[in-house]
């Protein structure tokens, strides 16, 4: 089959790969979406950071692999033991593959569990013509539902997760730094929980309307207005209950300490690939909270119902699509065109 295949720090390929097959337990797919994530890119230009570079220990995979985690597909064969799915099923994927048998999995903390080997990261993704995925990491969609907004069912995840995991009550007021597919996914993640009003900070005006039509109360361009002030303005000088830092950078992080209240919360969700300093002081004297959100445990059926009854909307955030042969180029210049774009999509016979 054709893969997008990494071999390492700057070595990504569109090349023939081996065609997968199914042991007990696994499905095989045909690969139907697959979005192109920044944390793809950023295994282009600093990794391997989290693509195994050694074999893993539950899989035995390491590179050369075939990237991509957000992806949907159609099964069309099912291995020993497989009971759930039928051939001819539509399904969105959960990229975490856990053991379903370790304490952290029993108790459904699934992103904890230390044998999870994570699709397009320590076995083979999306970025192909086909998968072989664990059935367990396997959801059905409704007919109407897109292969489309299947594929963006895992940012909405990692989205939601994130607004879990920092505890967000209804009637509050929240900022989310970054206007990328998961900034915009936070913040109808948000919506959908109940925020009042949800803030916008970014730095490139085309992401204006995209925030705007997706229920922002306000965005504001960073390179124009200081957050900071322009944040207290709309809060009665108070600031935000909760902020999500959605971009992966020291900078964004200073700016959602100082956009959030005295004994707010900030939630960060960005990869920052680099060791950063800041002031902990800000952090104590205020009391504010910092906890961290990484990937999902059990959202996905959650943003699929979400996604059904229109609470969350995939396909506005999809905004270039084109077909496997031209990921490479696209991935390889990735902070080029997301300036452009929000999500960047992989659809096969496009
Ligand atoms: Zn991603
Ligand atoms: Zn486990």
């Amino acid at each position: 089959m054709k893969a997008l295949v990494y071999h390492g720090t700057k070595d990504l390929r569109y090349q023939d790969f081996a065609d997968p097959h199914v042991t007990a337990g696994e499905v095989l797919l045909r690969i139907k979406c697959s979005g192109l994530c920044h944390t793809d890119f950023n295994e282009y230009i600093h990794g391997p950071l989290y693509v195994a570079a050694t074999p893993h220990k539950r899989t035995g995979r390491s590179i050369p692999l075939v990237l991509g985690h957000e992806f949907s597909g159609e099964v069309i064969e099912l291995g020993p033991g497989v009971t759930r799915l039928r051939v001819g099923d539509r399904v969105a994927v959960n990229a975490v593959d856990a053991c379903r048998k370790c304490e952290f999995c029993r108790r459904g903390l699934f992103v904890h569990c230390p044998v999870a080997a994570t699709i397009g990261f320590a076995r083979d993704g999306g970025y192909a013509e086909y998968a072989v995925v664990p059935e367990d990491c396997c959801h059905v969609l409704r007919p109407e539902v897109s292969f489309r907004s299947a594929a963006m069912v895992e940012p909405f995840s990692v989205a939601l997760h994130s607004v879990r995991r920092a505890g967000v009550e209804v009637g509050s007021r929240a900022a989310v730094v970054g206007g990328g597919t998961i900034g915009l996914c936070t913040l109808q993640a948000l919506r959908a929980c109940g925020v009042v009003d949800v803030y916008v900070i970014e730095k490139s005006s085309a992401k204006r309307k995209f925030a705007e039509d997706l229920g922002a109360s306000a965005f504001i361009q960073a390179e124009i207005s200081d957050p900071r002030q322009a944040i207290s303005d709309l809060t009665g000088g108070m600031g935000a209950d909760y902020t999500f830092e959605c971009v992966g950078s020291g900078a964004a992080l200073q700016t959602a300490l100082s956009v959030t209240r005295p004994g707010g919360t900030i939630c960060l969700s960005g990869v920052i690939p680099h060791a950063i300093q800041f002031n902990w002081n800000d952090v104590l004297r205020d009391e504010k909270a910092i906890i961290t959100t990484n990937a999902y445990n059990d959202e996905f059926p959650i943003v699929i119902a979400m996604l059904n009854d229109g609470r969350l909307k995939a396909e506005p955030l999809i905004s270039q699509i084109f077909p496997l042969n031209e990921a490479w180029s696209n991935l390889t210049r990735f902070e080029e065109a997301g300036k452009a774009h929000i999500k960047m999509m992989i659809e096969m016979n496009a």
